[in-house]
């Protein structure tokens, strides 16, 4: 075919990569929002054990001061259903922040530090998202949180995930799908191999469901 014009080169960012939603092995937990009736969420999230536990330990390393990072993983639409979701395999503590009791903010070294160790480390995976704890505070979105989620993380597919440290709390902030973002509607999630037997969830919020998928062959 003639007239195939210059590519611009593309960021890996457009396309969704074609898997199965594990489903079967998962656990699902519901945020008392999602117990209220579904959103109109265009995402599920997937979050595995060692993700989790390693942003509980960092989550629990300041008691005080908000600590946070990024979510490292996978964006991926189920080659069935074509529903979206993603997996978050990883975690990178965050660099750079300013730090206080009252909010923690990622500068632009945050960011570029983010991408330098995923292109270390992580090749072919994606930031999928961020988490920031809230000591003594409850799982919401201050402004500051909400600005810095749409000018650090605007794909429609990325999420926040706010923690609790003291009283164990965690929630998943997902845009639903006109693109917009509660400040205060917060999703669970599911933990991949969490229906195999060793469940690892601890957040007093978070319910699971009792309608226990079948484990598939
Ligand atoms: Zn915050």
């Amino acid at each position: 075919m003639a007239g195939v014009g210059i590519r611009i080169s593309s960021p890996i960012t457009e396309r969704p990569k074609v898997a199965c939603m594990p489903l079967a092995r998962s656990k699902h937990w519901l945020s008392p929002y999602d117990q209220m009736g579904p959103q109109n969420s265009s995402i599920k999230v997937f979050l595995s054990q060692s993700a989790y536990c390693r942003i509980v330990m960092h989550a629990g390393s300041e008691m005080d001061d908000e600590v946070g990072g990024a979510l490292i993983g996978l964006w991926c639409m189920d080659r069935d259903t074509e529903e979206q979701f993603i997996v978050v395999q990883h975690m990178l503590p965050a660099h750079h922040t300013r730090q206080g009791s009252v909010y923690l903010t990622f500068t632009q070294d945050t960011l570029v530090g983010f991408h330098e160790e995923l292109e270390k480390n992580f090749a072919g995976k994606r930031i999928v998202g961020w988490y920031h704890t809230h000591p003594k505070m409850g799982i919401f979105l201050s402004h500051y949180d909400t600005f810095l989620h749409n000018n650090f993380f605007p794909e429609p597919w990325q999420v926040a995930l706010v923690v609790e440290p003291h009283k164990s709390l965690g929630g998943f902030f997902v845009r639903d799908l006109d693109g917009g973002l509660s400040p205060t509607r917060y999703s669970g999630f599911y933990e991949m191999n969490g229906n195999l037997g060793r469940e690892m969830v601890e957040w007093n919020n978070l319910q699971a469901t009792e309608d226990d998928e079948m484990e598939g062959g």
